[in-house]
């Protein structure tokens, strides 16, 4: 495999760059610079930008509104998207939901939802994990029985990320409580705003909003809405999965961190020189640069069919890795004054003045925060142990 990238695919880079510098708004790509938790109204105008340039959905079939573009395409845009702090399109509908629905759901279902989630109007929640069933999944509790053309759904899901502001969940729940674990789940797509439902917000840590519990408390769900066969929700759980682990290496966003990192170590001092010159944090910072280009290779080969496209747990499990040491190391650069870094990733550009206290410098806006929330990087997706565990069993064949 050659790894340097040909002149079309340069060029394809700099077309892509252009768009983000002509096209971002300033005040989006400012908020992307600081704010890991993007906003939906920011989310919902870049979709539309990129859905009028034909590039918001670039992964799926150009039947359903796809590019046509070759993996490594696919992520020369993602890396673009990053460095130029553009706003994550919303990944549960495009990557996750939206897969699943092309492949396994009815022609009704592509047609309501496709051209809604292509063009940010519709976002979605993911309602897998329970209080008690997250890597134990298949034993969910979530109940769904068929009452004439509705199923009514009632029971408790937990860390749905996003839920607070998606209008749609794809959601599994147990319609055969008699048949083997697996084999009672269905996959139903129930309207958030639907009598019944009832979110509530689960605030982290890092003082940020992502994930939420949601309730249903005898919702009608049409049973139209139920993807593919009933008892084959399994399935499609597993289809959905894997896709989230193929691309949770999330290598631009790390890219995108460790530029930050150079720039928060290139102003940072540390007896009377800039940090990027002291040799311990070098080496540290080299140590992270190395292992990300690593990665990089090895998605790029995934991602050009030169690998062995078996390896999604593999990926996430360096990748999420990685994303805590830079987030780390990021906080370690800005020393004592990084105890004081506590941004609200909630709030407005207009309050990181607010926010940043005059401890805080500019460059050192919601690290911390970062860093603390990065700890979730090797529990969501299916936690990193688990992960170990389908390595050794599908690939080490232990
Ligand atoms: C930020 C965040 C966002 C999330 N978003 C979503 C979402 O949108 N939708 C959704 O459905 N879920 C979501 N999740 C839930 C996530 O998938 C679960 O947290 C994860 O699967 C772990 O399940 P659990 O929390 O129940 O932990 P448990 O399954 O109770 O695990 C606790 C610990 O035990 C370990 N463990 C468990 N079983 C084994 C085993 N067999 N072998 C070895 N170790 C084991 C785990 O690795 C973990 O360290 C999110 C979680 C987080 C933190």
């Amino acid at each position: 495999m050659k790894l340097e990238l040909g002149p079309e695919d340069q060029a394809f880079r700099q077309e892509v760059r252009q768009f983000v510098r002509d096209n971002l708004p300033e005040d989006v790509s400012r908020r992307g610079r600081y704010d890991f938790h993007h906003h939906r109204a920011d989310i919902a105008l870049w979709m539309k930008i990129l859905a009028g340039r034909g590039w918001s959905v670039p992964h799926w079939p150009v039947a359903y509104g796809g590019t046509g573009w070759t993996g490594v395409q696919r992520f020369i845009f993602e890396d673009e998207m990053r460095r130029g702090f553009a706003p994550t399109a919303d990944r549960i509908g495009t990557e996750l939901v939206a897969p699943v629905l092309y492949t396994f759901g009815s022609d009704e279902q592509r047609q309501e939802h496709l051209p809604a989630i292509r063009n940010g109007d519709v976002f979605w929640a993911q309602g897998f994990s329970e209080p008690g069933s997250g890597s134990d999944l298949s034993s969910l509790r979530t109940r769904a029985v068929r009452d004439g053309d509705d199923y009514v759904v009632s029971g408790h899901k937990t860390w749905t990320t996003d839920a607070h502001h998606a209008d749609m969940i794809f959601t599994l729940v147990r319609t055969n409580p008699d048949a083997k674990p697996q084999a009672g789940i269905s996959a139903l797509l129930i309207d958030l705003n639907a009598p019944g439902v009832v979110r509530r917000p689960i605030w982290t840590i890092d003082e940020g909003l992502t994930v939420n519990e949601i309730f249903f408390d005898d919702v009608r769900v049409p049973a139209r809405n139920l993807v593919g066969e009933e008892g084959a929700g399994w399935t499609y759980a597993k289809f959905l999965l894997n896709n989230e682990r193929a691309t949770s290496a999330e290598v631009p966003h790390t890219k995108r961190d460790l530029a930050q990192l150079r720039h928060i170590a290139s102003i940072e001092q540390r007896n009377g020189r800039p940090l990027i010159q002291d040799a311990l944090f070098r080496n540290r910072l080299a140590r992270i640069e190395v292992e990300t280009l690593a990665l990089e290779y090895a998605v790029l080969r995934v991602l050009s069919g030169s690998g062995d496209n078996q390896v999604a747990s593999l990926l996430k499990v360096r990748g999420s890795e990685l994303r805590q040491k830079v987030a780390d190391l990021a906080a370690d650069a800005l020393g004592e004054r990084a105890l004081a870094v506590s941004a609200d990733r909630e709030a407005d550009l207009c309050l990181v003045d607010e926010v940043a206290s005059p401890a805080v410098p500019d460059h050192g806006v919601g690290i911390s925060a970062k860093a603390i929330f990065r700890r979730a990087t090797t529990i969501y997706g299916g936690s990193n142990e688990i992960q170990r565990t389908l390595i050794a069993k599908t690939i080490l064949k232990l």
